[in-house]
């Protein structure tokens, strides 16, 4: 007789189901005093959401930061396809050090932002207004340096948009815009600029000069991340899917949310 009575769940169990706690890939690179923390929001840290507004940003989260960036002296950034206002809208009233717009956007610790690139030209911008106009529920995110047509209210309108995106490939070329499709998601950025681009940039300036980088993302933009880290001395963990050149897979971003409260509580040593 199986003797149910003696069962007891070990209390980090309880409450969530197995497979989040199941380390999937190594374990979580440890994050110490000379460490960075570079972090993605949208599917990292954040759950997606209908529509890029309908995010939530839990309170804990906003703590444990804070707390973080503390404990690192400041060593803590976002590396977002969101515009720097966007992200402190978020954030708020956190302003951490930033990558925004897939790198075409750098915000130091000291407040200084620097752009990489020019604006999106405005044959570009047309282009992606129309393909939103003829869509509904399809939403334009205009960032000035980056644009980004969202679909996850209209995955119908995918095949079109993409076709879309193959018939002005010449002018996109000419205009120095890489097109670049991620999750419900249709990215134009500059060419030339991207994630990784952003982090280096970053990674060259106080605090994050010298210390050792621990990069988490889950999109194909951060793969420019990964693909960089080994050369800054750093690590890397993706999020619902292993990424090349990761270390450690997170099921999902609730899970990366407890494990950055828990460091926030326990400190880093
Ligand atoms: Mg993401």
């Amino acid at each position: 007789m199986v003797r149910l009575a003696r069962y007891r769940p070990r209390p980090r169990l309880r409450g969530a189901p197995f497979h989040e706690h199941f380390d999937m890939s190594g374990r979580v690179p440890p994050v110490k005093e000379n460490s960075a923390l570079f972090l993605d929001i949208d599917g990292t840290i954040l759950d997606m959401a209908r529509t890029p507004e309908a995010v939530v940003v839990p309170s804990e989260l906003v703590a444990a930061l804070r707390r973080l960036s503390e404990d690192l002296r400041g060593a803590v950034a976002f590396v977002s396809g969101r515009s720097l206002a966007t992200i402190d809208a978020l954030f708020a009233p956190l302003k951490f050090a930033a990558v925004g717009c897939h790198g075409a956007q750098v915000r130091g610790h000291d407040g200084a932002v620097k752009a990489l690139s020019a604006p999106v030209s405005d044959s570009v911008r047309g282009i992606f207004r129309e393909l939103a106009q003829a869509h509904p529920g399809v939403l334009l995110e205009d960032k000035i340096y980056a644009l980004a047509l969202h679909y996850r209210l209209a995955p119908e309108a995918k095949p079109a948009l993409e076709a879309a995106m193959e018939k002005h490939r010449a002018l996109f070329a000419a205009e120095r815009i890489h097109i670049q499709h991620g999750k419900a998601v249709i990215d134009a950025r500059p060419m030339g600029i991207d994630k990784g681009v952003g982090v280096r940039a970053l990674a060259a300036q106080k605090p994050f000069r010298g210390r050792r980088p621990l990069f988490g993302g889950d999109d194909t933009t951060d793969l420019d991340v990964f693909h960089i880290l080994p050369q800054l001395g750093g690590q890397g963990f993706s999020v619902g899917r292993k990424l090349a050149g990761v270390d450690h897979v997170f099921p999902n971003p609730r899970a990366v949310r407890q494990w950055l409260i828990r460091l926030a509580r326990e400190g880093v040593t």
